[in-house]
């Protein structure tokens, strides 16, 4: 290899001379450096993803709110922050984050079937944009906290628009039998009786129907059963600020396809202008696709195993760093950060831990040895953020990479970090 050949939906990952960058830095220096596992985060190949939607939203009154559930180490926020874009918030721990990473509370909107009184008075504290409210119950919780403190919360109702995303069951959230949001057909019923609430104010409408979604009829639909409600809710006397479509567009993993999120809202925004809302305040809360391909997580070949059925390729990052294959079954591309010449073998590429689930690829074909890197791909959205201390492994450290620049965004947990809460009892 000679010239540079980024892999496929990775412009920022390329072989330069046979081994691996992350932009303008070799991953096998990075791995010598801090230690692996190690996840390596490209800052252009955020932005980059980021500018497909600005470039989708040019003229448009549009907001941002990346959903940091994807990602949200404060290096990476940060980023987000400082590009303009409002957040995605589903807990209070994350409201936290945000302030710490110079984050703008005005722009953060609060989603989640299970806030806690405590967190929605933390979040009228901070003067939040809006709350995504997902049942009449926490309709009524959030009107008495926002009286009880002066105040009036700012809502705006998720509606299920039951659309089939044709994504995994787990990241489906918006058919009749997921727990989000609330039905479309009380949806009109719920916002005159959210209208009348006095510690609450009706801005707007969301919805958000899941998660990988790789083609653009389910949100077309989506937009569809979405628009027809803002006609209802306001003929019934409400009006609607802003329209939230939510976010789950997908990303490449294994050959997948999804549309650039320019193209997608290309025809969203004809649809929107078709059916005459083309100059409402619309919001999105993409994830996975700011994030997703921005990252890799590095890890080396401990052992390999040959067996009669499988060969084992036992590497030093495990489910509790990666756990997306385990919990859903999902692909991540492998690849040595320095080839070897010639095919080698095919392997299951697992880690340490103790549970059969503890996979990372199924049957690679893999030239390496012991002491070899590997990349684990698309390993910027829900590894970090999902990331255990299971068997008693710290958490992995983290890299952003800005052209030649490297910052340590997160630093290695230590064994001690993982039990300093606990306490003997004797
Ligand atoms: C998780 C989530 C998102 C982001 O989903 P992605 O698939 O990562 O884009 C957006 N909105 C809500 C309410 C979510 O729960």
């Amino acid at each position: 290899m000679t010239a540079a050949s980024s892999l496929p939906g990775h412009p920022f990952i390329t072989y330069q001379s046979g081994e691996l960058y992350v932009e303008q830095v070799r991953l096998s220096e990075l791995a010598r450096t801090h230690g692996t596992p190690l996840f390596v985060y490209s800052k252009a190949a955020m932005l980059s993803a980021l500018g497909a939607y600005q470039r989708g939203f040019a003229g448009r009154k549009a907001h941002i709110c990346y959903a940091m559930k994807a990602n949200s180490t404060l290096g990476v926020l940060q980023v987000f922050a400082q590009a303009g874009c409002g957040f995605d918030i589903v807990s209070g721990g994350e409201l936290a984050r945000v302030l710490a990473a110079g984050g703008d509370p005005a722009k953060v909107i609060f989603s989640g079937v299970g806030k806690t009184r405590a967190e929605m008075q933390q979040a009228l504290q901070a003067g939040i944009g809006c709350f995504n409210v997902e049942s009449t119950a926490e309709l009524e919780v959030l009107n008495e906290v926002a009286e009880s403190m002066g105040e009036k919360a700012c809502v705006s109702l998720r509606v299920n628009p039951n659309v089939d995303p044709k994504t995994h069951p787990y990241i489906s959230t918006g058919l009749k039998g997921n727990k989000f949001g609330v039905a479309h057909e009380q949806a009109v019923h719920i916002y005159l009786h959210a209208a009348r609430l006095p510690g609450l104010k009706v801005v707007g409408i969301d919805c958000h129907i899941g998660s990988q979604i790789t083609e653009m009829t389910p949100y077309l639909d989506a937009m569809d059963r979405v628009l027809d409600l803002v006609t209802q809710i306001e003929a019934a006397g409400v009006p609607i600020h802003h329209i939230d479509f939510g976010g789950g567009l997908g990303i490449n993993y294994n050959g997948d396809t999804p549309p650039e999120a320019d193209a997608l809202w290309a025809q969203l925004l004809a649809k929107l202008d078709a059916r005459g809302f083309g100059d409402r305040q619309l919001m999105i809360e993409p994830g996975r696709s700011l994030v997703g391909n921005a990252g890799v997580c590095l890890s080396e070949v401990l052992y390999l195993k040959p067996g009669e059925q499988k060969n084992f390729c036992i590497i030093d990052a495990a489910m509790n760093d990666l756990p997306r294959p385990a919990m859903y079954q999902a692909y991540h591309h492998i690849t040595p950060v320095q080839p070897r010449i010639g095919t080698g073998d095919v392997f299951d590429v697992v880690g340490p831990i103790c549970e059969s689930g503890d996979w990372i690829g199924r049957d690679r074909s893999l030239n390496v040895q012991p002491g070899d890197v590997l990349a684990v791909l698309s390993a910027g959205a829900y590894c970090m953020s999902m990331s255990s201390n299971y068997n008693t492994r710290g958490r992995a450290a983290e890299i952003l990479v800005d052209g030649d620049q490297v910052h340590l965004i997160r630093e290695r947990e230590s064994v001690f970090d993982t039990f300093q809460l606990e306490h003997l009892p004797v």
